[in-house]
């Protein structure tokens, strides 16, 4: 007998499973999020299913891919792939999408849930998507009005377009995984979520040939046994030039006032990431010293610790999305 909860799957793939796959960032909470959805398909709706992620570093700020499946309950899970081809496709983080390539084995019948406050047409040139539905919802935006984090809203998103996760089974999942040790986190998750589920906008694309479709692939091991590196060397010197971090952020960036700035230095101290950029520039005396120039924010991963130690109120944090875009690209305010 199937669970009161149970609906039959909208649609499966070949091998009969419903498949999901979240692109984010390490910190934004995916693994916890396919978890969840993991149990309430499983544990509150009746089907079988199986959920894992891929992670490399476990760290703030490396690409993090979480997957679900979900089939019928007589069924047996003997897959433990990647989702390839998911039917929904979820992505964290506008940013991402410069140094991940995110919408691999999307097609016309899949959905993708893209943390955006662009509109579906902007975001389906920003993804460059072949065809499908892209459901844009501005779960980063919530998340820092709501002080929580992306991931319950996105649960929320998920639910609504995928037609059949029940959303009171989630909500039922996220209060029983934030329990009495964090019971405090449970109204504003809750509320999170039925934003996220409420205030997305979905659109379909019909595969027109603007872009091109982009079949999943995995990266080869370039190394092993018989041409693996000396221990200790390091292949792409120069490499922390090229990072960027613009996509750990979690809502917040700092914001140099350089009118009130002193150029202690206090901020670079602190940074563990190199944003701040200095140069000689002439005083009020006309001589030379060494001055903060600007923030670097392809470099900043939003920890705000630069704003917590300048004594001098140079530095405040701010909201990423009521920035004004200039002040991130020049690097710097003044007030004055
Ligand atoms: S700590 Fe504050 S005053 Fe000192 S250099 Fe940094 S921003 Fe300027
Ligand atoms: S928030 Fe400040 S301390 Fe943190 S990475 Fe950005 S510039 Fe560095």
């Amino acid at each position: 007998m199937h669970s009161e909860n149970y609906k039959e799957l909208p649609k499966v793939n070949k091998s009969g499973f419903f498949e999901i796959r979240m692109e984010s960032i390490g910190g934004f909470g995916a693994n916890l999020a396919g978890k969840i959805l993991g149990e309430a398909g499983v544990l509150g709706m009746g089907y079988n299913g199986s959920n894992f992620s891929s992670y490399g570093s476990e760290k703030k700020g490396s690409p993090v891919k979480a997957f679900v499946r979900l089939c019928a309950p007589d069924k047996e899970v003997r897959v433990n792939s990647p989702v390839t081809e998911p039917h929904i496709l979820v992505i964290f983080h506008e940013e991402m999408v410069r140094s991940v390539s995110v919408t691999q084995g999307v097609g016309k019948d899949s959905v993708v849930v893209f943390s955006t406050g662009k509109s579906p047409e902007e975001a389906r040139d920003y993804l460059k998507l072949h065809g499908g539905t892209i459901h844009c919802v501005d779960a980063m935006k919530i998340a820092v009005e709501e002080n929580t984090r992306v991931n319950t809203a996105l649960l929320g998103a998920i639910c609504k377009v995928s037609g059949f996760i029940d959303p009171d089974v989630v909500k039922d999942m996220i209060k029983k995984n934030l329990g009495k040790k964090y019971s405090f986190l449970i109204e504003p998750n809750l509320k999170t979520f039925d934003r996220g589920y409420n205030e997305g906008v979905s659109k379909y694309f019909e595969p027109d040939g603007k872009y091109p479709l982009i079949p999943f692939s995995r990266e080869g091991q370039k190394t092993g046994y018989f041409n693996q590196n000396i221990g200790g060397v390091i292949t792409t010197p120069g490499n922390s030039a090229t990072k960027d971090l613009s996509a750990s952020r979690s809502g917040w960036v700092p914001v140099l006032d350089r009118s009130v700035c002193t150029s202690c230095g206090e901020c670079d101290i602190t940074c563990p990431d190199y944003v701040m950029v200095w140069g000689e520039e002439k005083d009020e005396k006309g001589k030379e010293r060494r001055t903060l120039l600007k923030y670097n924010y392809q470099y900043c991963k939003g920890c705000l610790r630069c704003v917590e130690i300048c004594k001098f109120h140079a530095l405040t944090a701010a909201k990423e999305y009521e920035v004004d875009k200039k002040i991130i690209q020049d690097g710097f305010t003044r007030s004055k």
